[in-house]
Parts: structure tokens; C-alpha cells; sequence
């Protein structure tokens, strides 16, 4: 999968980031999506690609999650990430273009 540099969700578009540290305040994140009003999927730039792939889908339920009031766990995202992830890369999804 080619990680975009924005990402609509409804009617929102949120930024894409690749950095260093995703959260001063919690170093142990590899990524975050901000919720305010400068939207942002923030994504620890040195993972390696399947990893990068499945933490920016994690991000991408969270938005899901918060767009469309779905209230779902940590966990419950946990588990859509496996398995959204799965069935992606089994289907040759997440290919390149
Ligand atoms: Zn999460």
C-alpha cells in the first residue's frame, strides 16, 4: 500500500505524517491519529512496511471510529487491524499503485 499524504474519512481529510517521534508524551506510540480541528494520522517513519501498513489502518478505524460514532475499544481496533490486515494482504490489496 502506497501510505497517501491526506486521507478523507467522511467529510474530513486528515494529513498523513511520517515522523521520528509521534507523541513526546508517550514515546512508546509508533501512532496516533489527532481528532481536533488540524486533522492528522501521525505514523513512526522507520517501521518497517507491513508494519507501517497495518499501524496507518489501526489509525484509519480510530477515525472511522470517531466519524461514525461506532465506540469502539483499544482492543476492539486491535482486532479490526489483524483482521483488516489479513484479508487485505491475502487478497494482494496492498500492492504498490
Ligand atoms: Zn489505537
Amino acid at each position: 500500500m502506497k501510505i497517501p499524504e491526506t486521507v478523507v474519512v467522511g467529510p474530513f481529510i486528515y494529513k498523513v505524517s511520517l515522523v521520528d517521534i509521534v507523541n513526546r508524551e508517550k514515546p512508546d506510540l509508533i501512532g496516533e491519529a489527532v481528532h481536533c480541528s488540524d486533522k492528522e494520522i501521525r505514523l513512526q517513519k522507520d517501521l518497517d512496511q507491513d508494519k507501517l501498513e497495518s499501524v496507518f489502518i489501526h489509525e484509519l478505524l480510530h477515525c472511522m471510529d470517531v466519524f461514525m460514532r461506532l465506540g469502539l475499544s483499544e482492543e476492539q481496533v486491535e482486532r479490526l487491524e489483524g483482521a483488516v490486515y489479513m484479508v487485505l494482504k491475502q487478497n494482494n490489496l496492498l500492492r504498490e499503485g
